[in-house]
């Protein structure tokens, strides 16, 4: 298992509507000193047609139960389920599937961390096909990457507000 995936550099961007990057980027700096989590839903014609927010229950859990969750949603995120399943059964219902999970990274880079890693390869990870998409707050600036799965590996690419 790799133990984090930085952006690659020599790899071309991958651009997607300036729309769903600037929704996700509004996401992540409403939910600042949290990080913001949601699930992109498309199609075979558009992988990346429109984000959904979902709550971060991360510090939640934490409280509940901060040895299993030793991370609060400063530094962690956790879907909540009712949304999740909600975004689901209204993408099976338009014909749609969820493409990707993004979350943001207060005060660290866009790359996937250990821990994402750990969370998107967990056996009970709702969506094992879905790429990642990672949102950077990090000394006042915005940065965004995606992580395309390949099996059991990720690759990392900028992301780039398309032209159209
Ligand atoms: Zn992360």
């Amino acid at each position: 298992m790799q133990r984090r995936v930085e952006l690659d550099e020599t790899l071309p961007p991958v651009r997607v509507p300036a729309r769903i990057l600037h929704e996700i980027c509004q996401h992540a700096l409403e939910s600042v000193p949290e990080e913001c989590c949601g699930l992109i839903v498309g199609n075979e014609l558009e992988r990346y047609r429109h984000p959904v927010r979902c709550r971060n229950e991360m510090t939640a859990l934490h409280h509940m139960d901060p040895d299993r969750y030793p991370r609060d949603g400063r530094a962690a995120y956790y879907m909540n389920d009712h949304d999740v399943a909600r975004v689901r059964k209204e993408a099976e219902e338009a014909g749609e599937y969820v493409t990707a999970v993004y979350h943001s990274h207060i005060g660290a880079g866009a790359y996937l961390s250990a821990l994402d890693l750990a969370h998107a390869e967990h056996a009970f990870f709702p969506f094992p096909d879905a790429d990642h998409i990672v949102v950077s707050i990090l000394d006042g600036r915005l940065e965004a990457g995606l992580f395309l799965r390949r099996g059991d590996v990720f690759l990392g690419r900028a992301l780039k507000v398309a032209a159209t």
